[in-house]
């Protein structure tokens, strides 16, 4: 399997509160489209694509290893990613999308999603346990209802696909249209999409609270819990 690793990274962060793209906000004075491509390096992609702002291309450069590819993203995340997945590589035969947004995705998910792949499966998501109960409400905020938390699942990045599966669903998939994850891409076109274990560290970065945590796990070296293990 060649895996290829695409970043999309042309968000604005405005929901930070920055003065420049997300991705290049920095933690642990990294930016963080940095730590996301090591995640997927380091979990075993051989080459990366990132779709970046057009106007930051060279700060996006200067961010990343050399045999980074850059394209210029879209005005959607669908859209970046499309113009991403343009420009992977003909030889892949897989590709992993993963969001800028997350830096601390520590390799061993990367790993798990890549396993699945190797095993057969056409799509996998990581995922993790929905510990609150979720509510949909109605316009006036009123309750109408609450879906069984135990069938329901957070999702995460980086999510695997065959090359050929999420060629073929970005193919069906109407330009302008926009979906908030890849796998909600395939899911459209019919194909199945396995699950894995996410991680808490993968958690995305969106407002300034999640950017404060991310810098007390970087700055704290203190062993993490054995997987699994209940906090009560
Ligand atoms: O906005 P949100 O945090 O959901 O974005 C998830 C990821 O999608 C981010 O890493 C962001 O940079 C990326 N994105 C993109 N192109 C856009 C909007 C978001 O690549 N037009």
């Amino acid at each position: 399997m060649h895996a290829v690793g695409i970043v999309a990274a042309a968000g604005s962060g405005l929901r930070l509160g920055a003065d420049r793209p997300k991705a290049l906000v920095p933690l642990g004075g990294r930016p963080l489209v940095a730590w996301s491509v090591a995640a997927l390096l380091d979990g075993g992609v051989a080459e990366v694509v990132v779709a970046v702002p057009a106007a930051e291309r060279d700060e996006f450069a200067a961010a990343l290893p050399a045999g980074v590819v850059l394209v210029e993203g879209g005005a959607t995340r669908t859209a970046s990613v499309r113009a991403a997945l343009a420009a992977v590589p003909g030889e892949a035969t897989a590709v992993l999308v993963h969001d800028a947004a997350r830096p601390l995705t520590p390799p061993a998910v990367v790993s798990r999603v890549l396993a699945a792949l190797v095993a057969g499966a056409p799509a996998v998501v990581p995922v993790l346990p929905v510990v609150d109960t979720t509510v949909a409400v109605d316009d006036a905020g009123i309750v109408t209802g609450a879906p069984d938390r135990g069938s329901l699942r957070r999702v995460q990045t980086p999510q695997g696909f065959s090359r050929a599966a999420l060629d073929a669903a970005y193919d069906r998939l109407p330009v302008g249209q926009e979906l908030t994850d890849d796998a909600a891409v395939v899911r459209a076109a019919g194909i199945p999409v396995g699950t894995v274990p996410g991680d808490e560290r993968s958690a995305k970065v969106t407002v300034a609270h999640d950017l404060a945590l991310a810098e007390l796990m970087v700055g704290a070296a203190a062993p993490e819990p054995a997987a699994g293990t209940v906090l009560r």
